[in-house]
């Protein structure tokens, strides 16, 4: 059944390119209707130099709430009024909300996996020794997210190590004990790590071959979290469960990043448990 669509409703949506694949039109149209609310959220092929226009078209239209994804994640906030702590940190927006025509920035991504995190395999990351595989963007909003839940340390490696070095540098005041190492000393870090986390795209479909390390160097009891979820079990998942860890999948930080944006848009709790069945759905039936 599709949303109601009249002249009360909001509109909302999501700016990419490319966009068509994106999960996010089913996942949010499934949790305005969950919730009784007369919204509706579509997909925007947005190319770089149509960005300007679009966002000129977000004030002019009321457009309430963007989600802003690949290549527009940075390009994005000099067109905005604010930015909430959350995007500045990261330096990257993903959700935008359009009050009364004032602008506002925030970056859901990092936040949405730890809440993710915590509630599949971790309820207190408290003491937490924390091992991130990867530097890229998504892994400073993990970081940003790390930060406020008293982890005791964490190690970031990188096949580019100044990458790592970076990132480490960029939040040393934010979260204690962290360092960068190369790739040549995974294993060693793998055995002194409570959570070990997959932020590189090796592994993700067509690729499914592919794994950022070696099962064996990994601790049995350990979790394994990977932030892909196509395929949702990855190699790297499925080898670590066979060595005894504990393991996460993407999917969440996918719902969670949404379940945040919608409770900003809306003030009202996220439909999580509908959300991921909606999505699940819509990975199930493309395969
Ligand atoms: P990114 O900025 O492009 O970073 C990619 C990272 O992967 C870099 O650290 C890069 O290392 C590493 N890498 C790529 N190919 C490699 C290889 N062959 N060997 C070793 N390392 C390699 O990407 P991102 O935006 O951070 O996204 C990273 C992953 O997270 C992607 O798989 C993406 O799909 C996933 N993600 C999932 C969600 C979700 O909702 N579940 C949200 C955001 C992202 P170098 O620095 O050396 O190049």
């Amino acid at each position: 059944m599709g949303n109601t669509v009249d002249s009360q409703t909001t509109l909302y949506g999501v700016i990419g390119d490319p966009i068509r694949h994106s999960k996010s039109p089913v996942m949010m149209n499934r949790a305005f209707r969950e919730c009784g609310i007369n919204g509706i959220y579509a997909a925007f092929h947005i190319t770089a130099d149509r960005l300007g226009d679009f966002m000129a078209g977000v004030r002019a239209m009321g457009i309430r709430g963007v989600n802003v994804t690949i290549p527009h994640k940075l390009d994005v906030m000099p067109l905005l009024d604010d930015l909430h702590e959350s995007a500045r940190s990261i330096g990257a927006v993903n959700t935008i909300v359009n009050d009364g025509g004032r602008l506002t920035g925030y970056n859901t991504d990092g936040i949405g996996y730890v809440r993710s995190l915590k509630e599949e395999v971790r309820s207190d990351l408290a003491g937490a020794r924390v091992l991130i595989v990867g530097a890229g963007g998504a892994t400073r909003g993990i970081l940003y997210a790390l930060a406020r839940e008293g982890v005791a340390t964490v190690t970031i490696a990188n096949r580019t190590v100044a990458r790592a070095e970076e990132l480490a540098g960029a939040f040393r005041g934010l979260v204690p004990a962290i360092r960068a190492i190369g790739q040549d000393e995974l294993r060693g870090a793998c055995a002194e790590s409570d959570i070990v986390i997959n932020t590189t795209s090796l592994g993700m479909h067509p690729n499914v071959e592919e794994t950022p390390l070696d099962s064996a160097w990994l601790r049995p009891g350990s979790i394994a979290s990977d932030l892909i979820y196509n395929p949702l079990t990855t190699r790297f998942l499925a080898e670590a469960k066979e060595r005894g860890c504990l393991i996460h999948g993407g999917l969440g930080m996918f719902i969670y990043q949404g379940a945040y944006a919608f409770e900003y848009w809306t003030g009202r709790p996220a439909p999580a448990a509908a959300m991921r069945e909606t999505v699940l759905e819509a990975l199930r039936s493309k395969s």
